[in-house]
Formats: C-alpha cells, structure tokens, sequence
C-alpha cells in the first residue's frame, strides 16, 4: 500500500487514540487532524500523534478521512465533510450507531466513499487527555460498507484498522444497531437507571459499604451523558424493543422473588449463569 495520508476529524477519546496508534504503528503515514478544542489539537501536534492541522485545501491531499465526533453531529458534519474529498477518496466514521449516518450518505458508492465504522473499544473516560494508543488492540472494529462499495475501498480502510492491532469485521448496519442495542447501549440503560435508582432513593444508602458487585456492575454508569443521550436517541427504534424485551424479564424475576418460587428462580440464574460463562 501506498504511502496514505490520512485524516482524523475529532481528537477525542477515539480519535486521538487512533492518532496516537496509527503514529506509532506506521510513521509512513501523514497523520492530519482536526478538532474544534484548540487545546486538543495543540496537544495532539506536541506530542506527534499528526503531523498537520487538517484544514482548507488540505482536504484534497486526505486519502482516508476518520469521523470521531459524537453521532448527533457526525451526519451533518460527514455529508459537509465527504463533499471536500477527491473523488477516490473515503470517509469513514467511528460512530457507535450505524443506520442514521449510512442511510444520510447513502450516495457514496461511486466516489467519494463513505463506509460506517464502529470501533468496539472505549472507556468511561472522554476526550484527548484519556486517549492511549492501545486502545484498539485485539478489539474488534465492524465495518458497514454498502453493497455497491468496491472492496479496494474497504480493504484499505480495514489495513489502517489493522495497524492498530484490531481485527476488522463486516456487518450490516442494521443488524449492527439491533445487536448493539443488546450488547452495548441497554447495559448503559440498566446501569445508569441502577445508579439513578440508589441515588433517588429516599433514604440514604451508604455506596460505602458495597463490594464489588455495585462498583463493577455500574463502571459504565460513568460514561459521559452527552453522548449517551445521544446514542439513545440514535438508536431508539432498536433500544425501545431492547428495553421492552428486558422489562419483560425483569418482571418475570420480580414475580418469580414474591412468589418464594426458589426452583422457578434457580432456572432463571442457571440459564443466565450458563450464558455469561459461555462468553
Ligand atoms: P470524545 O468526546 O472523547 O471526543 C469527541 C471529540 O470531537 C472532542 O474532542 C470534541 O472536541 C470533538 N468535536 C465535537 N464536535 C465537533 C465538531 N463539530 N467539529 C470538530 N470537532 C468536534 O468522544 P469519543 O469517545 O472519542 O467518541 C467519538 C465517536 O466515537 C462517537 O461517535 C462515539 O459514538 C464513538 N465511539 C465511542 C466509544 C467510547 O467508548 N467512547 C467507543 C466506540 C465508538
């Protein structure tokens, strides 16, 4: 592969962690980013994670440009962004929803390209100043790319992924969302909702005094809320029925608890308990 000039619009938590592996993994590479927070743009050219500020003509230069911002914004910020690219170039994101920006930049099959991404890494820590160029290793990243999308195209988007050590998968969009809302957006739900039901509580409970169990289960209950609030409403249709799904178990259990019914409860835990260790 030739040597690429890459773009990295959004230094936050991901986008910077991306700066910082692609910038170690292949100093071949020209690494040009951008970000409105002065702050993290000075610090990303300080320490080397680009080489340039990605601006004005510049974009012309991109041959692969990464979208790191939180969703809401990424489908008006993608479509202002892919119509500076050349016509061989690529646009892709890191967006944690699929279906709102593939269907908004749905055109993109002929050139420039677009092609969802979703790196399947993150911690409950935002932006530059928690960014760590590991991140991505032995994680999966999914691609969305259309049906009409030339596999050159993919396959130079997913070399880029690779040199961070991840592994790269394909999937629908769709799809992706309605596993998503399962395995990654209602665990936010049921933590943040654990949390605010402690907190709301109407006689003081002491945190103090809990083991692991409250801590580990509700780590992620410190994520940052903007962008939560963001991903909810991104992928509401699927987390609606996600939420709706779980309700309905959780009733089941809560039944199951007033009615003493111990062989009733024990089937419950033992079918969860046997699909948390088959993980
Ligand atoms: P972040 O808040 O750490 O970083 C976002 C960065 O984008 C910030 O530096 C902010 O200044 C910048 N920004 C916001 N709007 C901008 C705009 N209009 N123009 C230029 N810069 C702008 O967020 P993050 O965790 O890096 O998330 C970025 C994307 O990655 C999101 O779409 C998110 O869904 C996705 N994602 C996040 C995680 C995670 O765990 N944090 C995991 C996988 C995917």
């Amino acid at each position: 592969m030739k040597n690429l000039n890459v773009g990295i619009y959004g230094l936050g938590l991901i986008g910077g962690s991306l700066a910082k592996a692609l910038s170690r993994s292949s100093p071949e590479l020209t690494i040009m980013g951008y970000d409105r927070s002065r702050k993290r743009l000075h610090m990303s050219l300080e320490d080397g994670s680009i080489t340039e500020v990605l601006r004005g003509n510049k974009y012309k230069e991109v041959d692969v440009l990464f979208l790191a911002i939180p969703v809401e914004r990424s489908k008006e910020v993608g479509r202002k962004l892919i119509a500076k690219l050349r016509t061989d170039a690529i646009l892709t994101d890191c967006g944690s929803v699929k279906g709102p920006i593939c269907d908004e930049l749905s055109e993109y099959t002929k050139g420039p390209f677009f092609i969802g991404g979703h790196p399947i890494a993150g911690t409950e820590k935002s932006g530059y100043e928690n960014c760590f160029p590991d991140l991505f290793k032995s994680r999966v990243v999914f691609l969305t790319p259309y049906k009409g999308t030339p596999a050159s195209k993919i396959r130079m988007v997913k070399s880029l992924w690779k040199r961070t050590g991840a592994r790269v998968l394909e999937v629908g969009a769709g799809y992706h969302d309605h596993v998503f809302a399962f395995v990654s957006h209602l665990p936010h739900i049921v933590a943040y909702s654990l949390v605010h039901a402690v907190a709301t509580f109407d006689s003081a409970l002491p945190l103090g005094y809990s083991a692991g169990g409250f801590k580990d289960f509700t780590r992620i209950a410190s994520s940052d809320p903007t962008m939560w609030s963001e991903i909810m409403v991104e992928n509401k249709r699927e987390i609606v029925m996600a939420l709706r799904h779980f309700k309905k178990n959780l009733s089941q259990l809560e039944a199951l608890i007033r009615e003493e019914d111990v062989p009733g409860m024990n089937r419950y835990f033992n079918l969860s308990k046997k699909k948390r260790d088959s993980i």
